[in-house]
């Protein structure tokens, strides 16, 4: 099965739907700073994961109180991805090496 990842609400499940629900709530309630212009909601069919992206590639999600937007990194590196919240669990930190996951993966593109 392709990754698709679709911003249109007919192809989102209830359960979706539901979490879309979610997102917004927080994004209305909190805002999210790191994301900018071209903002959408989206859906990748293949993980299922309802995310927020803008037209600069920045991706939002739920934190796990399922109140605030956090970003969504992906290592340009290495391709490690998650949450800085995930990222410092596994001794990462993409806050302190501009968005690469670990001081490794950031010196490899210097
Ligand atoms: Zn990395």
């Amino acid at each position: 099965m392709n990754t698709v990842v679709t911003a249109d609400l007919s192809q989102f499940g209830i359960r979706e739907l539901m979490f879309a629900r979610l997102l917004l709530q927080a994004y209305l309630e909190h805002g999210a700073e790191f994301l900018g212009s071209g903002l959408t909601l989206n859906f990748n069919t293949s993980s299922g994961y309802v995310f927020l992206s803008d037209e600069d590639y920045n991706v939002g999600v739920l934190d796990e109180s399922e109140e605030y937007i956090v970003q969504f990194y992906t290592c340009p590196q290495c391709g490690y991805e998650g949450t800085q919240h995930d990222a410092i669990n596994e001794e990462k930190d993409f806050s302190a090496f501009e968005g690469y996951c670990s001081i490794e993966c950031l010196d490899k593109n210097r």
